[in-house]
């Protein structure tokens, strides 16, 4: 379901797929000290820049072992101020590892291994915010996301009860980027023997405040020891029928012509993050946004009646995550600088970097939509949040949204949203 290009790697079988994710797990899994602060996303406390850092998987001559973290960006790296290299060093790659073609370059490449002979059951598989898979007269919901120590949170900063509340709301957020419902959770916890008991009931008093706030079910899971903690969820729910079918928005739902709209406003989760890092603790509003997202499941369901059929969250970043639109759609996309929901207290903490941290700081989860005006209307007037129309989806053959500013001049704010694997 990755669109483009499938099939443009050579055949892969299983085994060497997993051999190489085998990298990637070792990596993440002895977190070794090459995890530094590292910068990238282009974006900056003091303006934009060019550093380009990600994670680099790989071969880590010296360290006595094969997969390693080196020049690893901490926790959303890219729109932190403490930065370990020169705006503009590249980290380095190597060859053949998958720092090289990044976590969508291997899921693509990974796709086309699953590939093709997915049953009918199956009506939406890899590519989306979730899959979708047809049971009976009802459509199933799946998602699943991790979060790691030290790679999307910080422990000297974020308590772990909002630990617990984000690894729940981030796959709420991806069922409602569907227009679903979520149902059940399965918790997997991953962790070294010695940490605090402590730390496991706050973990679980945030994720169950979240669990009471959007109706899921924690319904089982798994304890594992690891030498550093990670918590994955999966999450199932199911979509919205109307007389037999489901009313899914997917990423390759969009049309041209489309206005494209998103709830709330964007960029204050990272600005939150630089805060938190420079002492600012829960108080603040832009920290409180960057540990408590509030997904937009209510809204979302009302789009996907409204008859909305194309949705994503803002997980990644405005422009990464509307690129998937694109993408997966076949179409371009326009976005009005000047339309940007940016909240007060972002443009009053950060003015310069403001528009920068809408478009590439990711980890809003608002929701981003695309349909005819009328119905994007109809959305609006629906819904308690605020619903802002941003843009266009045009038939550009640039499968990628523009960011323009008031005279038409389209404006060079790189798309560097989160890639989790990607060596820039
Ligand atoms: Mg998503």
């Amino acid at each position: 379901m990755i669109a483009g290009h499938q099939g443009c790697f050579e055949p892969l079988k299983s085994r060497d797929a997993l051999a190489r994710l085998g990298a990637v797990a070792n990596a993440v899994a002895k977190r070794p000290d090459g995890i530094d602060g590292a910068a990238a996303l282009s974006v900056a406390e003091d303006g934009l820049e060019g550093g380009e850092v990600g994670v680099h998987v790989g071969h880590d001559e010296g360290a006595g072992h094969l997969g390693s973290i080196a020049n690893a960006r901490s926790y959303n790296g890219g729109v932190t101020a403490g930065r370990s290299q020169e705006p503009g060093a590249r980290s380095p790659v190597t060859p053949g590892s998958v720092a090289e073609i990044g976590e969508f370059g291997l899921i693509e490449r990974l796709a086309s291994v699953v590939g093709a002979g997915a049953p009918a059951d199956l009506i939406v598989g890899i590519g989306d915010d979730a899959a979708a898979w047809r049971v009976g007269d009802q459509i199933l919901l799946a998602t699943t996301d991790t979060l790691v120590e030290e790679v999307h949170f910080l422990p000297e900063f974020s308590p772990w009860a909002e630990v617990g509340w984000k690894v729940l709301a981030v796959n709420v957020s991806d069922i409602a980027a569907m227009g679903g419902e979520p149902l059940f959770a399965l918790v997997t916890l991953a962790l070294p023997l010695e940490s605090e008991i402590s730390f496991a009931d706050e973990l679980y008093e945030g994720l169950m405040d979240c669990a009471r706030e959007y109706g899921v079910t924690v319904a089982g899971g798994d304890i594992v020891r690891a030498p550093q903690i990670s918590v994955t969820i999966a999450l199932i729910g199911r979509a919205q029928m109307r007389e037999g079918e489901p009313l899914l928005m997917r990423r390759d739902g969009a049309r041209a012509g489309d206005v494209i709209a998103v709830t709330g406003t964007l960029g204050d989760s990272a600005a939150g993050l630089w805060r938190m890092r420079k002492g600012a603790t829960g108080e603040d509003a832009l920290v409180r946004a960057h540990l408590r997202p509030l997904p937009r499941l209510a809204e979302a369901q009302e789009a996907a009646r409204a008859g909305v059929e194309c949705a994503i969250d803002v997980s990644d970043g405005l422009l990464q995550d509307l690129g998937h639109v694109c993408e997966m759609s076949g179409l371009g996309a326009e976005i009005r600088e000047e339309s940007l929901p940016l909240s007060d207290d972002l443009r009053s903490a950060y003015p310069e970097d403001a528009v920068a941290l809408a478009c590439s700081g990711g980890e809003d989860y608002e929701l981003i939509i695309t349909s005819d005006e009328d119905t994007v209307e109809r959305v609006g007037e629906e819904i308690s949040a605020a619903l802002t129309v941003i843009g266009r989806i045009t038939d550009s053959t640039e499968h990628r949204p523009r960011l323009l500013d008031r005279a038409g001049n389209e404006l060079p704010v790189a798309v560097h949203g989160w890639d989790h694997l990607h060596s820039r």
